[in-house]
């Protein structure tokens, strides 16, 4: 199964990776939802985003907006990465079209329960 990470912060983008990558996925990058915009014809269904919400170009908000606007990308998983954690803003995100929700700071056991709630197939 395939990722694409979306977030300026190439540290960040290497965490996620690392995980990914370890759960056996193909990982793709990107660091603003505008270029993510350009990748997500390579995913199919079932594969999953971890996009960061604060990016300039084009934030993780308005790139989830923009995915779900186009019905072939409705199979896709979302999950929105973001420092804040205030109730409201994980129902923005949620209503704008992301399936979960993952805060910063996080580690990989994090990562690894929400790929769980997304019923993403795991290696080990
Ligand atoms: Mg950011």
């Amino acid at each position: 199964m395939r990722a694409l990470i979306v977030d300026d912060s190439r540290p960040s983008r290497i965490v996620v990776r690392m995980v990914l990558k370890d759960l056996q996925m193909e990982v793709l990058e990107a660091e603003n939802g505008r270029r993510a915009l350009e990748l997500v014809d390579q995913l199919g269904p079932g594969d999953v985003i971890f996009v960061d919400w604060n990016m300039p170009a084009l934030n993780g908000l308005d790139f989830i907006r923009a995915l779900r606007a186009d019905p072939r990308y409705n199979e896709i998983r979302v999950v929105m990465v973001t420092v804040n954690g205030d109730q409201s803003e994980v129902n923005r995100a949620l209503e704008a079209g992301a399936n979960e929700y993952l805060m910063k700071p996080f580690d990989r056991e994090m990562i690894k329960a929400k790929l769980q709630l997304l019923d993403c197939p795991l290696a080990s």
